[in-house]
């Protein structure tokens, strides 16, 4: 890693803030770097290959490089997988190859502690406040098993977190990984535009977003709601926020118990759930 400069240490963030955050990213230059461990690293090519994933590649924040589990098998036959122990149906990705590119890329890199990311669905749900979490390490691995998972060795001895995209099974951690990468990229200082930010998105402060409006100002006998026309960013920020309350409310109330809300907050939803009935 590069070390830090007098140059970053005068920046405005206080130099224990840049150096255990993402900022330290963009200040050093150093991409984030994303190993991903699986069966099948095709299937990220078009997925990184547009949008802002693409440009963060691009523009040097991040660096994603995709291994082959089989790559670090020894026999011919590039066995990966196996029979489960005690019987039952389908195969189990084996342990060794697993630690090998785990090493190889630690031998690589020159790190050893890195955040190593299982995908299963047994896993704890992963949440936009992880996303920003892991939006702050400079460098992350991510396992993605198939077929019946993975031997609970790499679970025990090997990884240091296991993320669930949600309560259901998909057929292998592939499209977990890229779900959990492409929500971490968006997070990683400078990947977003001045014009895109994420500090409104759903999820980011714990509400959900206000509604969003574009031209035209009348389609069909719809108009976007008068205040967004009026200029007035007072009442704008007010209506917006009075907005994402009522949504969360009506669509997500458990998140509004996550919140601290003011008494004139709360007394609004209130009046305003009432008088939606
Ligand atoms: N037999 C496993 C179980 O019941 O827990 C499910 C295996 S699943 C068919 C194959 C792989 O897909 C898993 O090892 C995991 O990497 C990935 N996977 C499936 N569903 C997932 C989810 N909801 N979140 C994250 N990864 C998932």
């Amino acid at each position: 890693m590069v070390p830090i400069t007098d140059e970053a240490s005068n920046s405005f963030l206080p130099l224990s803030v840049v150096k255990s955050s993402a900022w330290w990213q963009l200040l050093s230059g150093v991409p984030m770097r994303i190993d991903i461990l699986c069966l099948f690293p095709e299937m990220f090519v078009s997925p990184f290959s547009h949008s802002i994933v693409k440009r963060a590649e691009e523009n040097g924040l991040v660096e994603v490089v995709t291994h082959n589990i089989r790559d670090y098998t020894h026999d011919r036959h590039g066995t990966a997988d196996d029979y489960p122990y005690g019987g039952g149906a389908g195969m189990v990705l084996k342990p060794e190859p697993i630690f090998e590119a785990s090493e190889h890329i630690g031998q690589l890199t020159g790190v050893q502690e890195i955040p190593r990311i299982l995908l299963t669905p047994q896993g704890r749900p992963f949440t936009q406040r992880i996303a920003a979490e892991l939006a702050a390490q400079p460098q992350l691995m991510f396992i993605c098993g198939h077929y019946e998972g993975v031997d609970e060795r790499v679970a025990e001895h090997m990884v240091t977190d296991e993320l669930s995209i949600g309560d259901y099974v998909l057929t292998g951690g592939e499209i977990a990984a890229m779900v959990v990468i492409d929500s971490v990229v968006r997070l990683i200082p400078g990947v977003l535009g001045s014009d895109e930010s994420a500090a409104d998105d759903s999820h980011s402060e714990g509400l959900l977003e206000y509604p969003q409006y574009t031209r035209p100002e009348q389609f069909r006998e719809w108009n976007v709601p008068p205040v967004l026309l009026s200029g007035n960013h007072g009442e704008i920020a007010a209506w917006r926020r009075r907005q994402s309350l009522l949504r969360t409310a009506l669509r997500r109330p458990d998140l509004l118990d996550k919140l601290t809300l003011t008494d004139k907050e709360l007394a609004w939803i209130s009046d305003s759930l009432s008088s939606q009935r």
